[in-house]
């Protein structure tokens, strides 16, 4: 009699853990055709880059260089500090300083995290005028506009990083311990640390793949968040104190007091997680941080609890990202742009957060 494949307590086969749908595999070889060894490679993400854009470009650049590809990481703003421990064994790496000129030389350009030129800022330009194949890899429900290339985009994975893995995954790339403690940064930042509803069985499954490289999910953690600059918190104290509820409605706001990030010498990353506060109160159906990004433009961050979608609500603002976590920025006053946008989220919340005509 044949053994039952579930022989070994449970555990399917490595190959099985993880089944890909055949256009899933075909997207992936499809990426992997693009990319030839001595080619020119730039990687890329959205403008204030996170821990999922940054996670998944050190993920494929050693995924990569495994494969004899080397890559670099031109992003159209600074790592923040928090994240320079991914670029510790990658030196000179991380040519975002010379992006522009970096992109200028590229034969193939992967842009993670987003699907958009708006969102690469300055660099959407080079991006867009290059004439280079374009690589996207991203998990956003915004549709956007870049140049051709092979696509590989899926709004139902947790984060970025899970789409990496399952394209290393189909090309049979080795999985080194240092991809994956770039993949692992990219889906732990973007889940909430596990907590968030994108927290699919799927994204725990390459979570424990990632895992069985040999990495220590403490020091994951004490890496991203535990080693962080004394202002952070006393940010966080600040912004806090701002907060305001609006029970009846189920809205809740913060504001980053002006000058706040200067003064007490963060950045903007540092902010990562105070919109969490708002969100977790009672009854509270959307939450929001506003923060002035430079002289007269606001950032608006929204989260959702249940069923409201906040990526619909940033749509006509020009904004976009997920159904529960979204972001859009508007030119205006401060007291301007909290006005307009908080009447707009009355009327939203009043019409049960779906898509109001
Ligand atoms: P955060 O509020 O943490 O900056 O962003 C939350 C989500 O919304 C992310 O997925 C991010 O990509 C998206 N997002 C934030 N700001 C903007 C924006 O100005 N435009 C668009 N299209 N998406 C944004
Ligand atoms: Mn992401």
């Amino acid at each position: 009699m044949a053994a039952p494949f579930f022989q070994f307590g449970g555990y399917l086969p490595r190959a099985m853990k993880l089944p890909l749908s055949p256009s899933k595999t075909e997207a992936a070889r499809a990426i992997a055709e693009a990319l030839i060894p001595g080619q020119r490679v730039c990687l890329t993400t959205h403008v204030n880059p996170d821990g999922d854009g940054l996670g998944s470009e050190v993920g494929l650049l050693h995924l990569l260089k495994a494969q004899g590809i080397t890559a670099v990481v031109t992003n159209p703003s600074p790592t923040p500090p928090r994240f320079n421990f991914l670029f510790e064994d990658l030196p000179g790496a991380d040519k975002s300083r010379e992006a522009i000129k970096e992109l200028r030389r590229a034969d193939l350009i992967v842009v993670l995290d987003i699907a958009d030129l708006g969102r690469l800022g300055m660099l959407g330009e080079t991006v867009r005028d290059r004439g280079v194949p374009v690589v996207c890899i991203d998990h956003h429900v915004s549709p956007g506009e870049l140049p051709p290339g092979p696509r590989y985009v899926d709004p139902t994975a947790a984060a970025t990083g899970e789409l990496v893995f399952e394209i290393g995954r189909a090309n049979e790339w080795a999985l080194t311990k240092e991809a994956a403690r770039g993949l692992y940064t990219a889906i732990m930042t973007d889940t909430g640390s596990f907590r968030f509803s994108n927290t699919h069985p799927r994204t725990l499954r390459v979570a424990a793949e990632l895992l069985e490289t040999g990495l220590d999910p403490e020091r994951m953690y004490l890496d991203v968040y535990a080693n962080a600059p004394e202002g952070r918190p006393r940010l966080y104290g600040e912004a806090l104190q701002t907060l305001v509820v609006e029970p009846d409605v189920g809205l809740a706001w913060v504001t980053v007091p002006p000058g706040a990030l200067e003064r007490l010498g963060v950045s903007a990353d540092d902010l990562d997680g105070v919109v969490e506060f708002p969100r977790s109160i009672a009854g509270v159906r959307m939450a929001l941080l506003f923060r002035e990004i430079s002289a007269g433009r606001i950032k608006v961050s929204l989260r959702s609890v249940g069923d409201v979608d906040v990526a619909a609500f940033a749509r006509p603002f020009g904004g976009g990202g997920h159904t529960k976590a979204a972001g859009l920025s508007l030119e205006g006053a401060m007291g301007e742009v909290q006005a307009a946008v908080l009447e707009a989220a009355r009327r939203y919340l009043g019409g049960n957060g779906k898509h109001q005509e």
